[in-house]
């Protein structure tokens, strides 16, 4: 068994994850950065937002554990108390694996022989480039759904549903939902101009594609990553059929976590 640590900058997820990663070697696992079987995580959900998109090319060999040093996370939901009980799983084997949904990305240029894709763990947003209004034909399912004028458009898979669509006003999804959800930001509606103003939930194996009217300039995220493209023809959004793997060690059912994020605990 392989494993890798990856720790947010402050000193107390440094000083755990030397903490995980001695536990570990002590116990005759091997540090190995490139293909590890697990990805340990120190830090916050951000943490795991970048250490997926470093292992994003191998997710089929990679399963991933997330250890918050902060307030709870939705993927960094083990506590530095679960250390031991974590080595332990690992030896043992008393590992669980679960599966999320991811987001494809595909941008195609109005130079046809370019394209970018990208792989999403929250979600993608595409606004204008310039803060004016953003105006694209958004077609479901191979079909013209509606003309979206106003700030972007948010598209989360379900277990990003909890952060910037969640603030957007879209619903929670569960992620044994193999579903993706496009979320308004702002949209213009009046007597001119009409948008269907709640969040679609869209199943696998229907894309949902947005075409420029106005401008071809999007600025666009990708989680935690911001990028500038022109002379866009079209970009497409679509259920992925890749998916992350996260070791269990123990059940943490998905709606106690939303419960105790977002209510109480
Ligand atoms: P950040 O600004 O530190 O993240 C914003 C907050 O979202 C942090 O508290 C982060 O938790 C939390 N978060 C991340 N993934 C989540 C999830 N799946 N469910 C619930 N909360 C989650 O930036 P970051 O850490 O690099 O994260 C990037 C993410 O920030 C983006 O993917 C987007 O979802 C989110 N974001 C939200 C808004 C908004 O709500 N208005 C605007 C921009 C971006 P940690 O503190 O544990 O990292
Ligand atoms: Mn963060």
């Amino acid at each position: 068994m392989k494993f890798t640590v990856i720790s947010r900058a402050d000193d107390h997820s440094k000083e755990t994850a030397q903490e995980v990663r001695f536990k570990m070697e002590k116990m005759g696992l091997l540090y190995e950065e490139e293909i590890p079987d697990f990805v340990i995580t120190v830090g916050g959900d951000g943490t795991l937002l970048y250490a997926f998109h470093r292992f994003k090319s191998k997710l089929d060999k990679v399963a991933f554990v997330g250890i918050h040093t902060g307030h709870l996370g939705f993927y960094a939901d083990w506590t530095v108390d679960e250390i031991d009980k974590l080595v332990n799983a690992i030896i043992n084997d008393h590992l669980q694996v679960v599966e999320y949904p991811l987001l494809d990305v595909s941008v195609s240029y109005l130079d046809a022989s370019r394209e970018m894709k990208y792989v999403a763990l929250n979600e993608a947003t595409i606004k204008s480039s310039v803060g004016n209004t953003m105006v694209v034909d958004v077609e479901v399912q191979n079909t013209l759904f509606e003309t979206f004028r106003g700030d972007g458009l948010c598209f989360s898979t379900p277990s990003g549903s909890t952060a910037y669509n969640k603030s957007l006003g879209g619903a929670i999804l569960h992620p044994t939902i193999s579903a993706m959800q496009m979320a308004e930001m702002a949209s213009i509606n009046n007597r001119v101009y009409r948008t269907i103003g709640s969040s679609l939930v869209i199943p696998k194996h229907q894309p949902c594609v947005l075409k420029p009217i106005n401008k071809n300039e999007f600025n666009m995220t990708v989680d935690h990553l911001h990028v500038f493209h022109s002379g866009v023809r079209s970009v497409e959004f679509r259920v992925s059929e890749k998916t992350i793997r996260f070791a269990r060690f123990r059940p943490h059912p998905f709606w106690k976590r939303v419960k105790e994020s977002f209510i109480t605990d």
